[in-house]
């Protein structure tokens, strides 16, 4: 089950800057990439690492306004003030580092479109939140959503997008809500007060997409066990229905149970875990076109140790068993996370089955 698995990074993801003391660091991609370097996956011959072009204007429209687009533009020429109502905030060259990054996720579509590579990588990618008119939640433009309006276009007919990101994928719900040939599942924390308020049960799409959108939402502190089943019991039967061409994941690393922003209560095993199943599934379903990209993650040092995780498991680059190992947290947090399986969160995948497997005919 190998193929050529792509990296894509470029320095200019650095100028996607939301100042000092913001919780979102620009780094986290450059990191994941040094871990790479350092265990020598790019001398493997079906690894490639590759710098991608910024996206060009026409490609932001397939999402985003004009007048979005030349907001953006235009604060960040003045170098300061918010871009959103709280949290996205402006420094000199954020537009440049955003179509920069958008610009890493069209090439990983491209390559996959055009048979060039079997799984791409975009870390510096996964901005969930964006929406067509406005930035939120540290996203300027939805490139989850661009790639996936991008290979529609190329002519795939079915693409699902599994976001794991620790916030509900809002942004791209929203872009493909009223179509059935984009499947949008999200996993992610749930309840009062918590960003951005939205992925219920409830919200299964509408018109042309009911039960195309997809949401679990998870109580705080679901950990490696619960969250592993909430996954098994929902997206491989809603993949294997579904028969996507091509398989998106955003895979933000904010679930973690260290991340000072979220919540849940992920280890890297379930990372591990989770990218096993979504590379054996692309195999089984899509001839292995995966395409992953990035997301939250506000302790940068775990981030880049989930990512480079994400990346061996799936491109099956060879790496020294104990620098592999280095990568995971401890067995004994691991072990503890594996425990048991959570009522509450037994019910939350009742309901999901019951609001959405009747629209792909699973019993
Ligand atoms: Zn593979
Ligand atoms: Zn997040």
């Amino acid at each position: 089950m190998t193929g050529k698995s792509v990296f894509l990074y470029s320095d200019a993801y650095l100028k996607y800057n939301l100042g000092e003391t913001h919780p979102l660091k620009p780094d986290r991609c450059k990191r994941t990439l040094e871990i790479l370097r350092r265990l020598g996956v790019f001398d493997d011959e079906n690894v490639m690492l590759v710098e991608p072009n910024p996206a060009a204007e026409e490609e932001l429209k397939l999402i985003h306004s004009e007048e979005y687009i030349n907001f953006v533009k235009r604060m960040s020429e003045r170098g300061y003030g918010l871009l959103d109502l709280g949290d996205t905030p402006v420094t000199k060259g954020i537009y440049e580092g955003a179509v920069a990054r958008v610009g890493g996720s069209l090439e990983g579509a491209r390559l996959l479109a055009e048979g060039k590579a079997t799984h791409a990588f975009n870390f510096g990618g996964g901005w969930h939140h964006a929406h067509r008119d406005g930035a939120a939640g540290f996203c300027v433009f939805n490139d989850v959503a661009i790639a996936a309006r991008f290979l529609l276009k190329r002519g795939f007919r079915r693409i699902a997008i599994i976001d794991i990101d620790g916030h509900h994928g809002d942004g791209t719900q929203e872009a493909f809500y009223e179509e059935s040939d984009v499947l949008t599942i999200s996993f992610h924390r749930y309840g009062f007060g918590f960003y951005p308020g939205t992925g219920s049960t409830e919200e299964i799409g509408e018109n042309e997409g009911k039960g195309y959108s997809v949401n679990v939402p998870l109580p705080a502190g679901t950990s490696d066990a619960s969250y592993l089943f909430a996954f098994g019991e929902i997206v491989p039967p809603l993949l294997s229905a579904f028969k996507p061409e091509i398989l998106i994941q955003q895979f933000g690393a904010d679930a973690h149970y260290e991340d000072p922003l979220v919540g849940l209560a992920l280890t890297t095993h379930a990372y591990e875990e989770i990218a096993k199943r979504m590379h054996a599934l692309a195999h089984s379903l899509c001839e292995g076109r995966l395409l992953i990209l990035g997301g939250g993650g506000y302790k940068p040092e775990n981030v880049a140790r989930i990512w480079s995780l994400a990346f061996l498991v799936i491109s099956g680059a060879k790496c020294e068993k104990s620098a592999y190992e280095k990568l995971h947290d401890s067995v004994e947090v691991r072990r503890k996370a594996s425990e048991k399986i959570s009522n509450e969160v037994r019910k939350v995948v009742e309901e999901v089955k019951k609001k959405v497997f009747k629209f792909h005919g699973i019993g």
